[in-house]
């Protein structure tokens, strides 16, 4: 395991110590966000140390034109970046002439941040010697509101610890802010207009090209021992940094409070000419709460989340605070109550990947919201694809497809394609398996019989018409094959017959074409609707069956495992272990052209499906397929460890799932892939959460009901979580015997338990020995 200098505790991340060298990683590991903006755990006061500025809105994009040596047809123009934002938080201090800037200061003394995870609050605390001598004391409160999308709050308390000083204070706003990604330097923002007056300021910014409207704006007080100080404000502008200025003398230990309110307003969710006024609204709002009444409402707000969404690990602090970092940072990067969000694989912690929706939504993250939020969350998310079909229709047909077919891009902000390495862009069509397969998920899950009527179908049907011409027959294997992609293991491009690929290719066939029939005979009105929009027919939909029973899957007698790809076994079978350490990651260390040759896989591929579609497979195929690929695992991608986590528990193999599972929990707290400083892994850690309830806990849907079976790491003495299961609660409590359910449905509940069936009254406890 790696080390890490966070300590370890049940609710809280924290950090002690001030080191320059942590900056970078603490600004991602302690951001906050609220679903609708993000903030990095950057400090309010100035500091010239290397340091990664960010700030993002939910939504507000830029699409950076592409950047590539060679170019290809059907490459996309651009590639869509999260925008950094204009700076809500920043508040200068000079002191006595200095500035205060823990980079530049003679001693930091006791530093010390927490990120509260239970109630959502960021603090830090330090003392700090200046070069000039004066020592203060620092402690800073910071949210930003989940009760309230649009607010942010500080409080940052100084005081005097060795003399009288003369401070000045000026808490603002500021425009100048690049993204560190930009491809070519271009100006992302426009700013329009601004406003200064007493206590608030307020910028007003368009994004070039996409047109989004943001209002920056901020108010802050200042209190002395208490006291609210008033008529001490210079407005100033600075470029595009406005605030106000205030100097004061203060004794020693005096302590001066200033709290600031901040945030954004926002075109996509108010009229652009009332931006400036609804930020006031926010203000006036924030003022009248006061820090503590915003305070109270987002901790209510939490509370409703963690009662839902918590999972208690008994026995493994590690395992513990990782499994809350995990869903903490899930429920701040996306709340489902807005379905054109998405979850960027970065969420609000950092630029790389853009902050755009990639397959990890549907493949990865819909089970967390689906399990632990009401059915409308996980709609929402498949409700954003299906807004965004006749983008992916169009995507298709620039790629030579027809007749309705929709390539879902790898890579989006709003339906477009902004993927833009070929491999990638072109080949990496598995994606549109893992949308129809979220939709099927869903179904399962939710039992929601009026998504697939109202919306599902007709992205099974561009999606299957998709497939159906992306095969071809070979006469030669007289099967159809696919050829030329890339799988989910990015360490293979232009493959043919990837396992994978070809086998989420069938099954979408057969499940649209299942879904055809149930829809014309059971939603005869919506089905009239699609029949008139697309022409789907009988005809069509057996041409489908007749593919997908006849697709060629590569398959090998000597080893008795599907084949990752055609191929394959030409390689020089050197295994994961057979690997000197030092080349690792191998993306850093060698050159692609070396990075293709051997068998060493980016990600799980052929587990993948087997993940996806295990009732197929026996536990006998299932345990060949995962000795085999294991072997060759990298796990160089953070989606790679939970899978492989998952099927260990399956095969009671639990010390490896319990390895895989601290890999995947701690990834960015124990930093394994050494990039954290740019970004948290957000799409990867509802792969923590699934190696835990899917895992550990065994949760499965069978024949429609809930199905559990537990198997504990050694050395844990017990595992709680909750599912929400068609709008009903079940608390599972596990411990090394017993399994204890309580339900608080009205109806009582039939279970799976280990293969048993049991039944659970409404609004009643059962205690049943598993083991
Ligand atoms: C993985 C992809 C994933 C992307 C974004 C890549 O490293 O290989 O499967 O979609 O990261 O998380």
């Amino acid at each position: 395991m790696n080390q890490s200098y966070i300590h370890k505790d049940k609710w809280s991340i924290i950090e002690k110590g001030f080191s320059p060298n942590n900056v970078k990683s603490s600004e991602s590991i302690f951001s906050i966000g609220n679903g609708s903006m993000g903030q990095r755990a950057n400090f309010e006061e100035k500091y010239s140390g290397p340091s990664f500025q960010g700030s993002y809105i939910g939504g507000v994009y830029y699409p950076d034109r592409t950047r590539v040596g060679w170019w290809k047809n059907g490459y996309p123009d651009y590639f869509a970046k999260v925008l950094n934002a204009p700076n809500w938080i920043g508040i200068d201090f000079n002191i006595n002439g200095e500035d205060l800037d823990l980079y530049k200061s003679k001693k930091v003394i006791d530093f010390k941040r927490i990120l509260d995870m239970k109630n959502g609050l960021y603090t830090r605390t330090f003392n700090v010697e200046l070069k000039n001598g004066v020592i203060v004391r620092v402690e800073v409160n910071k949210f930003i509101s989940m009760d309230q999308n649009e607010i942010g709050a500080i409080q940052y308390n100084i005081q005097l610890i060795n003399d009288n000083a003369k401070i000045k204070v000026s808490p603002y706003i500021n425009g100048k802010v690049k993204n560190q990604d930009s491809n070519w330097d271009d100006p992302f923002w426009k700013h329009l207009d601004h406003e200064n007056d007493g206590k608030s300021a307020f910028l007003l910014s368009k994004t070039n090209k996409t047109n989004f409207n943001v209002c920056t704006y901020m108010y802050a007080d200042l209190c002395l021992n208490g006291k609210q100080l008033s008529n001490i404000d210079h407005p100033f502008k600075e470029e595009l940094k406005l605030g106000y200025l205030s100097e004061i003398e203060l004794l020693k230990g005096d302590k001066l409070t200033l709290t600031k309110y901040g945030g954004y307003t926002v075109s996509l969710n108010h009229p652009v000419n009332k931006l400036k006024s609804v930020a006031k609204e926010k203000i006036n709002y924030a003022k009248s709460k006061g820090f503590h009444g915003l305070l109270k409402d987002h901790e209510y707000r939490w509370d409703i989340i963690w009662k839902m969404s918590d999972i208690e690990i008994k026995g493994d602090l590690e395992a513990q605070q990782g499994i809350r970092f995990n869903i903490f940072q899930l429920n701040q990067t996306y709340t489902g109550k807005d379905s054109r969000l998405n979850i960027g694989p970065k969420g609000f912690t950092g630029e790389k990947y853009g902050g755009s929706a990639y397959w990890d939504t549907e493949a990865y993250c819909l089970p967390f919201y689906m399990v632990t939020k009401n059915a409308d969350v996980a709609r929402n998310l498949l409700k954003y694809r299906y807004d965004q079909l006749p983008k992916a229709i169009e995507n298709a047909q620039k790629l030579g497809f027809e007749n309705g077919a929709a390539l879902f891009p790898m890579v989006t902000m709003n339906g477009e394609e902004c993927h833009n390495e070929w491999e990638i862009t072109f080949e990496e069509i598995h994606r549109n398996g893992a949308i129809a397969f979220a939709i099927f998920n869903y179904v399962r899950y939710s039992d929601d019989q009026t998504y697939i009527p109202k919306m599902g179908f007709e992205v099974l049907l561009a999606i299957a018409r998709f497939w159906k011409q992306r095969v071809n027959y070979s006469t030669k294997k007289e099967k159809y094959v696919i050829l030329g992609v890339t799988g989910p293991n990015e360490y293979e491009n232009n493959v043919d017959n990837n396992w994978y690929t070809n086998y989420i290719a069938k099954w979408c066939l057969n499940y649209s074409a299942e879904q055809y029939h149930i829809l014309k005979v059971q939603h005869p009105n919506e089905f009239e609707n699609i029949y008139i929009k697309t022409s789907v027919n009988d005809k069509e939909v057996e041409e489908w069956v007749s593919i997908a029973n006849n697709i060629y899957l590569p398959y090998s007698d000597e080893h008795q495992v599907y084949l990752q790809q055609e191929g394959f076994l030409d390689k020089e079978l050197v295994t994961v272990r057979q690997l000197d350490p030092k080349h690792r990651p191998i993306n850093q260390n060698w050159s692609w052209d070396r990075i293709l040759r051997p068998p060493f896989i980016k990600q799980a591929d052929t587990l993948q499906g087997f993940y996806f579609f295990e009732d197929d497979f026996t536990k006998d195929e299932l345990e060949r397929h995962y000795n085999f690929y294991s072997a060759f695992t990298l796990h160089e991608s953070s989606l790679s460890p939970c899978v492989h986590s998952i099927l260990a528990s399956k095969l009671d193999k639990m010390d490896d799932a319990y390895e895989l599972y601290l890999r995947t929990s701690r990834l960015d707290l124990d930093d394994y892939n050494k990039e954290v400083e740019e970004g948290l892994h957000i799409t990867s850690m509802t792969g923590t959460w699934m190696s835990i309830v899917f895992g550990f806990g065994g949760l499965k849907i069978v024949q429609g009901m809930l199905s559990i079976d537990p198997k504990l790491p050694k050395h844990w003495k017990g595992l709680s979580f909750k599912i929400n299961f068609r709008g009903e609660n079940l608390a599972v409590n596990i411990d090394e015997k017993n399994c204890d359910f309580s339900w608080s449905g009205n109806n009582p509940i039939n279970l799976i338990l280990r293969n048993k069936r049991i039944r659970i009254n409404s609004n009643k406890s059962k205690k049943i020995i598993y083991s």
